[in-house]
């Protein structure tokens, strides 16, 4: 949007969503001068407690939205299945919504990105739309297995997929899923995750951090050591994935696109995601500028900040009752607690995370 006027400090940003990410955006925000104000159901969010204010309701309800729309200058949000037409609402509201319905559109349906991001030249694994047992039959042949079926929407950190190992096990599968549209996606034979952050100011500059490596478990991400070993050639490939991903959605804001590492100099996008992302918390404590102030510069139209590393991160979520550690995590010197405020330490619940700064060699 070349006529963006740059916001002054002062002025309100609105944060769909009032979960951790929302809370580290607010926060950044905050330390730049600006007001916060959260959307979210749930009283007295994470971020709602550490912002200017939080309305209290669903994400689609007209009457919250316009009234989100009118007292925010920029609205962002900190998960993608924020439905479309908030979005439309938003922006009948007045709001500026960053970034734009495109990313969102294209994050939140697995064929649609795939589609997209071989478009524009971004790799992934094979894989067919699945409407019913005979495309899903097809698709086994085609694809082979073991074969990888998933949710179009709503899938999230491992859940809403399963892998077939033999036809037999189709009809099964697909009925797993509920019958929801999905996806089959061939096997990637990968030896390692990546992943990489990166933003688009509003002038179209782009900003790449150093690449990530991703360990998870149960589906759910646990590591990220950053910046991650890779060859010059593997950086270059990540950044051309990033900047053909950005340009290609004329995008607003951070991203977090997650890799498969192939080990023989190639990489494929496992998916997107039009946000701040988990695997990138590491830049809080490694980095002068992280991803959440980085996307509070882009959204604001300021200039993007510097990416380079000036340490090496291990990042290790605190998962459930893990945050009981945090008394000994504050004694260790070399780490850095960053807690969410959740109260309620469900199994799995991501409660916070752990920085462990160790110099760069
Ligand atoms: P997703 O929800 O798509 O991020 O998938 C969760 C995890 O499942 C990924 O981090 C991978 O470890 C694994 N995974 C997803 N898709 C594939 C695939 N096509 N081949 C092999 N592993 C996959």
């Amino acid at each position: 949007m070349a006529d963006f006027k740059p916001l002054a400090p002062g002025a309100t940003i609105g944060i769909l969503g009032g979960g951790q990410l929302g809370r580290m955006l607010s926060q950044a925000a905050s330390r730049l001068g600006f007001d916060v104000v959260i959307l979210d159901p749930e009283e007295n969010s994470p971020a709602g407690r550490v912002s200017r204010g939080q309305i209290v309701a669903p994400y689609d309800d007209p009457t919250a939205l316009s009234v989100f729309g009118d007292v925010c200058d920029v609205v962002t949000f900190e998960f993608e299945n924020v439905p479309a037409a908030s979005v439309e609402l938003l922006a009948e509201a007045g709001a500026l919504v960053a970034p734009g319905p495109t990313g969102l559109a294209v994050a939140q349906d697995r064929v649609d990105e795939k589609t997209f991001l071989n478009a524009v030249g971004a790799p992934t694994v094979d894989f067919v739309a699945v409407d019913g047992l005979d495309d899903l039959m097809a698709g086994l042949e085609t694809l082979g297995t073991p074969a990888l079926l998933k949710t179009r929407r709503d899938g999230y950190d491992g859940k809403g997929q399963v892998w077939i190992r033999s036809a037999k096990e189709a009809a099964a599968a697909l009925a797993s899923l509920g019958g929801q549209p999905a996806i089959l996606e061939a096997r990637a034979d990968f030896t390692r995750e990546l992943s990489i952050i990166a933003a688009r100011g509003r002038d179209g500059t782009i900003a790449v951090y150093p690449l990530g490596e991703n360990r998870h478990a149960g589906g759910v991400l646990r590591t990220t050591l950053a910046p991650a070993e890779i060859s010059p050639a593997i950086e270059r490939r990540a950044h051309a994935i990033a900047t053909a991903v950005l340009d290609g959605l004329a995008y607003v804001g951070v991203i977090g696109i997650e890799l498969f590492d192939l080990g023989d100099g190639d990489l494929l996008v496992n998916e997107i995601a039009p946000r701040v992302h988990n695997t990138g918390h590491w830049t809080q404590d490694g980095c002068v500028c992280d991803q959440f102030e980085q996307h509070i510069r882009a959204i604001a139209g300021w200039p993007l900040g510097p990416t380079a590393a000036h340490a090496r991160i291990e990042m290790t979520n605190l998962l459930g009752d893990e945050v009981g550690q945090w008394a000994g995590v504050v004694a260790e010197p070399d780490q850095r607690l960053h807690l969410y405020g959740k109260s309620d330490a469900r199994p799995g619940r991501k409660m916070g995370h752990v920085n462990t700064v160790r110099p760069l060699k």
